[in-house]
Order: structure tokens, then sequence, then C-alpha cells
């Protein structure tokens, strides 16, 4: 199957290719563990994960540098209020954008293609990547970018089982994000793997910005053990293996069945 604009997302494309969201799916990061039952409930199209208002800023900024604003705005009523005015949520992410406009090295670093998909065999799989913005070989800012809205750009995230604080980058898999376009724009273009940044902005009362170069030591680390990883969701998508049961998403318990009683510390368990 060969990929496009517009069958990029379908039902189709995800059986095919892996990408980097529903490895996600699968596998989990810090910040959201994954389910390997409401991954192939996704694929089977039997569920689907709540939108959020957060996810919904994050492309209404998107939509802007793509170019493709005035047609998401239309499809999506409910971002106005009775009066045409833009709900709070989505001033923001005006408000978001013209902070943007207003930094000549962010504007740079989103002048890149726009969009542009790729797809190669790692790991053993077929998978699919969309850049938002590609500075080709020829470029002299050769880099691979990829924009993000978050709550606030120097939030720390605890791990309890690493003892340490990380940041968004880590905490939602970014880095993992970046070893996998990175290693995608190689196997299609050849040569060393480009860098990859994050160009983020918040959402706190004065908005901050902030491109963030990845360190090439943690985009590789995030690859380590994802071989086997790979290798255990091919044979779930090919239905040799049962998916396993979380037991904590909202699949698991909109899906749940009870069978006996359970005792009254695994109410509390974490
Ligand atoms: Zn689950």
């Amino acid at each position: 199957m060969f990929l496009t604009e517009s069958n990029y997302y379908s039902q189709q494309a995800n059986w095919e290719y892996l990408s980097v969201s529903q490895y996600k799916d699968f596998i989990g990061t810090l910040g959201k563990p994954g389910c390997e039952a409401r991954a192939m409930a996704k694929l089977r199209g039997e569920w689907e994960d709540e939108t959020t208002t957060a996810m919904l800023v994050g492309s209404y900024v998107d939509a802007h540098f793509e170019g493709t604003l005035d047609w998401f705005r239309a499809k999506h009523p409910e971002f106005f209020k009775k009066n045409s005015e833009l709900k709070a949520a989505y001033q923001k992410a005006e408000e978001v954008i013209q902070r943007i406009e207003r930094d000549e090295f962010f504007m740079l670093c989103m002048s890149g293609e726009k969009q542009v998909i790729l797809t190669a065999e790692l790991f053993g799989a077929m998978w699919k990547g969309k850049l938002d913005s590609y500075h080709n070989r020829k470029s002299p800012y050769n880099s691979i970018v990829d924009l993000k809205v978050v709550k606030d750009l120097h939030e720390r995230f605890w791990i309890k089982d690493l003892g340490q604080f990380v940041s968004f980058i880590e905490y939602w898999g970014y880095d993992l994000q970046g070893a996998i376009y990175q290693l995608l724009e190689q196997a299609v273009y050849g040569g060393e793997k480009v860098p990859f940044s994050i160009a983020a902005a918040d959402k706190q009362k004065t908005i901050d910005i902030e491109v963030i170069g990845l360190k090439q030591r943690d985009m590789d680390n995030a690859l380590l053990g994802i071989e086997g990883n790979v290798k255990r969701i091919i044979d779930l998508k090919a239905g040799k293996v049962e998916p396993v049961r979380c037991g904590k998403c909202d699949y698991c318990k909109f899906t749940k069945k009870l069978t006996a009683p359970i005792s009254t510390d695994m109410l509390i368990e974490v």
C-alpha cells in the first residue's frame, strides 16, 4: 500500500505499517503505559481513544503550520462559542501561533518541507512516519523538526522506577520518536543520521518557546529493547499470540467482566 495524505491514518495503513504512536499504544511510554488489548481493539476499529482538548489544541497549531487551518476549523464547529468567537482553549492556540511567528529561529526550524511521509523496514516491520518539518540533506539546516504544544515546557515528571525526574521529552517518548524518524530518513536517503529537534511551545499564562536538540545518546538509548517489542507486535497483529490486558486503561475497564470478588488490598495496589 502506497501512503498518501488521505490514507496515512486509515485502518488499512495501521494494519500494514507500524508507527511511533502505534508502537506506544502497544508498549507504552514512561507517561502512558501501553496495553496490547487496547492497541488491538483500536486496529480492529472497536475502540477509539478519547480526543482531549489538549490534543485538539496541538492539532490546531499543527494545522496552521501545515497550511490547513481553515479546513481544520471548518471541520470542528465545537471550537466556537455561539457568538462565533473561538473558545478559550483555541484562543490560546492562536496566541501560541502568534508567539511562534514572532521568533525568527523557531520559524526557521518550521520552514522545512511539511508533513513528509516516509516508510521503511525497521526491526523486521514496515514503519510509517510523518515529519512536521524536514530540512533535507542539501539544506544548510539539515535536520528533522517536530512541533509540540505542551502544558508547561519546564514541567518535571517524577519516575518512581528511575528515582528521578524527567522532562516532557522522555515522559511522552519523544526521544523514541526522534530515533525512529532518524532511522526512517536514513533508510530512505542513506548516509549519517540527521539531527532531530523538538520545536515546542507551552500554554502558560506567558507562553514559553524553545527548540530542543535531542542528544544522539538519548535517542539511541530509546531504541534499547525495540527489536523484541517489534517482534511481539508483529505476532500480535498476525494473530499468532493473544494480547495481554493491562487491566487499568479505559478500554480494559470498559470491557472487563467480573468473575470473583477481589480482596480489599487489591483496590489500592499500584
Ligand atoms: Zn488496558
